[in-house]
């Protein structure tokens, strides 16, 4: 349930009526300041509420609404149709992701290998108007027998190409009691697709600080998905940033998985945070990266997340879907017609190439 408050409500009368609503009908009111207009949102036993009663509580309520959706804190509805911007810190400043923001393009390996590979790659995406770099230390990989990732010397890693670069850091955690060591690094804390219903660790990642990307699972409906992320929210970090990655596919030949852009306005109806869309995993290989991330542009996305690594061919995870930091300052430039076009764009101006 919401509650809508007038414009310019006095702050005392919103303190008053969520001490009222806390200590005398046992809410726990969250206050969402929007652009125009403040929303308490109240989760919790309210099936037996009278809205009209609550409406009477204060002269400044403007509208009390009843959230039907399963998800609440996650709905659109909640914030009364405001989509929220997800602040992060970054070496360089805060950079939002948000619908209202410049798209923000994640780019990097797939693993990381080595401290050579994983600096130049992030000097070169950073160069071409990236602002995240992407990179895993833990990898969860269908074998066992297949490169697990390099761990906690990873993250050194990525803390150097960090430094180096400038660029914030978005890496996958696997394992709770990884954590604290990854949080030491990582601007962004990726929960990934095999992950999206661990809920033990979408708590655990919602009872801390640092924004989280939660990457939707390959067989996943919609609906789970909002529910994975109201996980997170409900723990206490609305910080959320949802990112498809492609569904199961019955076609495992000519695409590793099918990229569901339907998601964009779906998603937009449904929920205000932000959405990334990864034509890398969502395709499988290079050579259709570039039509998908220009669609997801045109189709409204907020963040694109793409794998480059300096030597696809040699890569220890994902190399076939990987661009070269060639092919990817090409996209960038194609990116920068598009995303200017919606007005979107403020990577650096494109060098033709
Ligand atoms: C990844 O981003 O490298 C990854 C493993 O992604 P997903 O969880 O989408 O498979
Ligand atoms: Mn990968």
């Amino acid at each position: 349930m919401i509650i809508v408050m007038k414009v310019g409500s006095p702050e005392a009368e919103i303190e008053r009526l969520s001490d009222d609503l806390s200590t005398n009908w046992g809410l726990t009111p969250e206050k969402i300041v929007g652009k125009h207009k403040v929303v308490i949102g109240l989760v919790g036993e309210t099936a037996g509420l009278d809205p009209l009663q609550l409406q009477e509580m204060s002269p400044f309520i403007e509208q009390v609404l009843r959230v039907e959706k399963p998800y609440k804190r996650v709905s659109l509805e909640y914030r009364h149709g405001e989509p929220s911007d997800i602040p992060v810190t970054t070496p360089e400043g805060t950079v939002y992701f948000g619908h209202n923001r410049p798209i923000v393009v994640v780019a990097g390996p797939c693993s990381v290998e080595n401290e050579e590979m994983i600096v130049e790659t992030a000097l070169r995406v950073k160069a071409a108007g990236a602002k995240f770099l992407r990179g895993g230390a833990y990898k969860p990989r269908t074998s066992p027998y297949a490169f697990q990732g390099h761990g906690e010397s990873a993250l050194n890693l990525l803390a150097a190409a960090r430094e180096a670069s400038g660029l914030g850091v978005i890496t996958e955690l696997m394992d709770a009691d990884d954590l604290e060591k990854l949080s030491e690094v990582a601007d962004v804390i990726q929960i990934g697709a095999r992950n999206m219903q661990n809920f033990s660790l979408l708590k655990k990642v919602g009872a801390q600080d640092k924004p989280v990307l939660l990457k939707r699972g390959m067989s996943a409906t919609i609906e789970e998905w909002l529910m994975a992320a109201e996980y997170i929210l409900a723990a206490g970090n609305p910080n959320v940033i949802l990112c498809e990655r492609g569904i199961r596919t019955f076609d495992r030949q000519y695409t590793r998985n099918t990229l569901d852009l339907s998601v964009l306005p779906v998603l937009r109806a449904l929920t205000h945070l932000p959405i990334m869309i990864d034509p890398s995993h969502g395709t499988g290989f290079a050579e259709h990266v570039p039509a998908m991330a220009k669609a997801a542009i045109a189709a409204g996305t907020d963040s694109l997340m793409i794998e480059v690594h300096p030597n696809p061919a040699k890569a220890l995870s994902d190399g076939p879907q990987s661009l070269t930091p060639d092919n990817f300052d090409r996209l960038m430039n194609d990116l920068g017609a598009i995303g200017g076009a919606v007005n979107r764009w403020q990577q650096p101006v494109p060098v033709p190439v």
